[in-house]
């Protein structure tokens, strides 16, 4: 597989980006970067996520603003673009009557690939995404998972450095979504592949993606690493183990330090609170100190986050008490 495009362009750079359908306003001026790794793009139904990934592949007209691909106008040079960048629809792209491997050896010839070499790719790519003999079936036959695994093999086959999807776990059982993640890690981590995930799915996010952007009424309400956004305001740590948790943070609490037991999507934790002066040993050695004390076995010691659900909930709210249009950053 072909790494990521080693021009230092920036994958996606929208600058103040304005769209118009008739008299409603889609993009209201949005700026952002997209860098290689995972970004989610999140936001409420009519947010403009859609529109925005139009945008990216010159697909509508704009009223302001620039955008760049890779350093390319997609309006000027849409087909050197689409080159650089597969796209998983949310809505159905398939053409009626085409096998599985028809349609990705179809997409592959779309991007220009011989026909040989087309039918090679196809398989080579439905393999890595485990779709079995199924893909000998009519597209109309598929199940949604089945159907997924085509869509993402037919965006992918032409090893565009930029992948965007539109709601890809949609539909999808525990271990497909699970499987279905797992490949953009890896087309991340180990291809130097840029991502772009835009899902209503926020714990999918905070799972894989290293940033986020969130995007409400056609604005940017809130962008940056999935660490600086859901770190809580004051510095915390999270305690998991086995045991007596309770007693553990009455213990902790007894002894001046705050804690409290929370729940988490893991199970009960104790979240401690870290001193200003980051002494985060001194509060790991009163932690395990206190856990032998109250029978609490420590699995882990690790700095708390907030749910991406929270902060995504909260910044909306933000935004719409105050009506404003400024970006509200991360803290730094
Ligand atoms: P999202 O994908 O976040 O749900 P969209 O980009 O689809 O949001 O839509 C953003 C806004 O633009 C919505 O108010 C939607 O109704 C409007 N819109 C989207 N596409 C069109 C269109 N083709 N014609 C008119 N309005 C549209």
């Amino acid at each position: 597989m072909r790494s990521a495009d080693s021009s230092d362009a920036c994958p996606v750079e929208l600058d103040r980006v304005v769209k118009r359908y008739g008299n409603r306003t889609a993009l209201d001026g949005v700026s952002l970067r997209v860098e290689p790794g995972i970004t989610g793009l999140v936001g409420p139904n009519g947010a403009g996520k859609s529109t925005l990934v139009r945008t990216v592949l010159g697909l509508v007209k704009l009223a302001g603003g620039s955008v760049r691909v890779f350093g390319l106008d997609p309006q000027k040079a849409p087909r050197q673009v689409r080159q650089q960048v597969g796209v998983v629809p949310e809505d159905e792209s398939a053409v009626p009557g085409l096998t599985g491997v028809g349609m990705v050896r179809y997409a592959a010839r779309l991007c220009g690939i011989p026909a040989g070499e087309a039918l090679r790719r196809a398989h080579e790519v439905l393999d890595w995404c485990d779709a079995g003999q199924e893909r000998y079936r009519p597209l109309e036959t598929f199940s949604v998972g089945t159907r997924q695994k085509v869509a993402f093999a037919a965006a992918i086959v032409h090893d565009p450095p930029l992948i965007i999807l539109d709601e890809p776990t949609n539909g999808l059982d525990p271990i497909e979504r699970k499987a279905m993640l797992g490949r953009l890690v890896t087309l991340a981590r180990d291809h130097g592949k840029t991502i772009f995930l835009c899902t209503h799915v926020l714990p999918d996010v905070q799972a894989i993606c290293e940033r986020a952007i969130v995007l409400a009424a056609g604005r940017v309400r809130l962008s940056g690493s999935i660490e600086e956004l859901t770190r809580p305001a004051l510095p915390m740590h999270r305690v998991e183990g086995t045991g007596p948790l309770e007693e553990l943070a009455r213990a902790l609490s007894a002894a001046g330090i705050a804690a409290s037991l929370v729940r988490t999507s893991r199970g009960p934790a104790v979240e401690v609170a870290t001193p200003a002066d980051g002494d985060t040993p001194a509060v790991l050695r009163a932690v395990c100190e206190h856990a032998r004390d109250v029978g609490v076995g420590v699995r882990s010691f690790e700095p708390a986050q907030r749910p991406l659900e929270e902060v995504f909930i909260a910044s909306l709210r933000e935004a719409e008490a105050a009506q404003t249009p400024e970006v509200l950053h991360a803290p730094a």
